[in-house]
């Protein structure tokens, strides 16, 4: 079983609950969303070819029992399910963060996912399949990165009319360089919403454009 990984690394986990622990990054290459935001252009077609042992024996290495699986769109290669699995028999804590347009049914219920439901300024909103949270579990979380008003105004209609808050821990993280943070914050706690803000830590801890961090 091969997959086309992009990097392997050990960094901070900054976009979920986990956020702040130490955890080892799978980026797996290809992407079937354009994001005009998007920071992992790099992923698109860069890779390697590893087969699932091998990522595990990588992923071992770093002696860390957090795992996040991410791209790119993780979920484009059929292939990533076996390796789910396997890193879930290896007993590590696994977290997959996906996009909002692939079908997650077929993840290994022990995966925490996280589903990056694409805003419109993001150019790709045409692509969310809202069914999607009717394959989730209730330690699933749910991600809207926001990049202006507009943004912050659609995902509140949508976390409310779909009832995602009732149901998930839901983030909102602004656009980095893009929406200020203070403004994002602002905007939540005039609300009153029940949500959490999120900044990409790996951003402030390292250059922003620095890669595996
Ligand atoms: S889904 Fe992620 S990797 Fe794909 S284009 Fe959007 S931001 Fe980039």
């Amino acid at each position: 079983m091969i997959l086309n990984i992009n990097e392997i690394f050990y960094s901070i986990q900054g976009e979920s609950s986990y956020a702040g622990q130490p955890c080892v990054f799978v980026r797996l290459t290809y992407c079937n969303l354009r994001c005009k935001w998007c920071d992992t252009e790099y992923a698109f077609y860069e890779g390697s070819h590893m087969s699932v042992e091998d990522i595990l024996t990588k992923v071992r290495s770093f002696n860390c029992g957090l795992v996040e699986v991410t791209g790119g769109e993780p979920l484009f290669q059929p292939e990533v399910i076996p390796l789910l699995k396997g890193l879930v028999e290896a007993r590590f804590t696994v977290l997959l963060e996906t996009g909002g347009s692939l079908s997650v049914a077929d993840v290994p219920g022990e995966v925490i996912k996280i589903v990056d439901f694409k805003c419109p300024s993001s150019g790709m909103e045409h692509k969310n399949q809202w069914n999607i949270l009717n394959e989730l579990g209730t330690r699933d979380e749910v991600k809207f990165v926001i990049g202006d008003r507009a943004d912050y105004d659609w995902a509140v209609a949508k976390i409310t009319d779909l009832t995602i808050a009732d149901n998930w821990v839901v983030h909102f993280s602004p656009v980095f360089g893009v929406l200020d943070y203070k403004t994002l914050a602002e905007w939540l706690l005039a609300d009153r919403l029940d949500v959490r803000f999120q900044l990409q830590l790996h951003k402030h801890i390292w250059d922003p454009s620095a890669r595996g961090v």
